[in-house]
């Protein structure tokens, strides 16, 4: 049942891209270098939960283009509201009262930010929250967790040294080692490696950066305890509490990781510093960091952390984002992503256990992550223990039967407002296959 394993346009396209784009992809996440390489397929439409690519192929998408389309692609309620703001002029460079809506509807959803920033990408809030920690701490470095991934400005791009007692090293070229010298790469879910690097840099750490829940080496929840030791841990040394929600808020419920029921304590995890992207700009570029007044108040013009941006606030994005938060505010919208991605996590595990393929999936609400072994994946060591061969293959039996993921093992499912019930029984077919293809059964 290969009905979508033929796509000559898409290996002509990609042929014809590699000439003029650098490895033929504006993201290297978009390649498929990471699941045996050859041409990525090149899509022409999207609507809803779903994608037609240049050979005519329909596929039900649950990469959401790596989280931001929760609501499905051309949702009519977000595409109206971006005709409207381009009908009004695309970008002004003055204030407008659409961004004063967005910062309050973050807010409301957010409470720890008191003060909202507006920019282009979740590289750029993740960049700049540093900037700020480190204007008011007066400190250089930073403490983040292996396999949480920030974005790709310097800092962040930084892998860990062989030990919470040791300094990062460059994960990129280009990247100096002074720099990966300011940051520190202890492993998620561990108390007390963190601890063990703030007894040695304590002194000189602005801020402790994480995913709270973790969605870059799969979904994956902090322990119980975990977040509150970390924020504890922080400010017991002076730094700073920094949570990176760019896949997170409003993922799961209306609001953030933050404030999630599935954590509980919300005041003894509440962070300083907030970084948002995807969702908040329902499908168009932006990015937000806020957080507390005092924190925020070093950023220009009114202190001295100065961060700017042509393109931010910018009308169309601002709108996409109320627009794409007007839909999630929808009765019911959460649990009906939870109940569909229960009923895929379901089906997978059944039809894996019956052709002896070792799979363990991770699910928060509507999105999950499913990994290649019979371990459980709370760390960044154990996602890198599983069969990559085993996802690639997955990945392209799924694909040659009109399913979309990510090409990745790392990567997340994401459930949209618009999936139903019968892409999730053609899911499972396709599963069922891929799984019997795979193994012993
Ligand atoms: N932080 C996290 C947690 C992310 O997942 C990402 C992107 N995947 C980023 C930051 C960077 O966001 P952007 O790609 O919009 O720059």
């Amino acid at each position: 049942m290969n009905t979508h394993a033929h796509r000559p346009h898409s290996e002509r396209l990609y042929q014809e891209a590699l000439q003029h784009i650098v490895g033929g992809v504006n993201s290297p996440s978009r390649s498929f270098k990471a699941v045996g390489g050859g041409a990525p397929v090149f899509m022409k439409k999207a609507s809803g939960a779903h994608f037609w690519d240049v050979d005519d192929n329909r596929y039900i998408d649950y990469l959401a283009a790596y989280g931001p389309i929760i609501t499905g692609h051309a949702h009519p309620h977000i595409t109206e509201a971006i005709a409207k703001a381009a009908a009004n002029g695309t970008l002004y460079g003055t204030p407008t009262t659409l961004e004063i809506q967005l910062a309050k509807m973050l807010k409301e959803a957010i409470p720890s930010m008191d003060k909202v920033r507006f920019v282009n990408s979740g590289t750029e809030a993740v960049m700049t929250t540093i900037r700020v920690a480190r204007a008011y701490t007066k400190r250089n470095k930073i403490i983040k967790f292996a396999g949480c991934y920030h974005g790709h400005s310097d800092l962040v791009l930084v892998a860990a040294g062989s030990g919470p007692s040791t300094l990062g090293i460059p994960d990129s070229a280009g990247i100096p080692t002074s720099i990966a010298h300011e940051v520190i790469t202890v492993p998620f879910n561990d108390a007390d490696s963190l601890k063990a690097a703030l007894d040695k840099w304590g002194s000189e750490v602005a801020a402790v950066m994480v995913e709270p829940i973790v969605g870059n080496f799969g979904m994956v929840m902090p322990k119980p305890g975990f977040l509150e030791d970390l924020c504890r841990l922080a400010r017991e040394y002076g730094a700073l509490v920094i949570y990176d929600e760019v896949i997170t808020a409003f993922r799961f419920h209306y609001g953030s990781a933050q404030t999630f029921a599935g954590l509980s304590n919300h005041e003894a995890i509440k962070p300083d510093l907030t970084a948002l992207g995807k969702i908040i700009g329902g499908g168009l570029p932006i990015g937000a960091y806020g957080g507390s007044k005092e924190v925020m108040e070093q950023v220009a013009p009114l202190g001295p952390a100065y961060q700017a941006g042509t393109m931010a606030g910018n009308p169309a994005s601002i709108s996409a984002g109320i627009a794409c938060l007007e839909v999630l505010q929808g009765e019911g919208v959460y649990d009906e992503m939870n109940r569909l991605a229960t009923r895929l996590t379901e089906g997978l595990a059944s039809s894996a256990a019956q052709y002896g393929v070792p799979l363990t999936i991770n699910q928060i609400r509507g999105s999950f992550s499913a990994h290649f072994c019979n371990h459980p994946v709370t760390n960044y060591d154990e996602a890198q223990d599983t069969d990559g061969e085993a996802f690639a293959a997955f990945f392209r039996h799924m694909l040659d039967q009109g399913i979309n993921l990510a090409p990745s093992k790392y990567e997340a499912w994401f459930l949209t407002t618009a999936h139903t019930d019968e892409d999730i029984d053609l899911t499972l077919t396709a599963a069922h296959e891929a799984f019997k293809r795979m193994g012993s059964g």
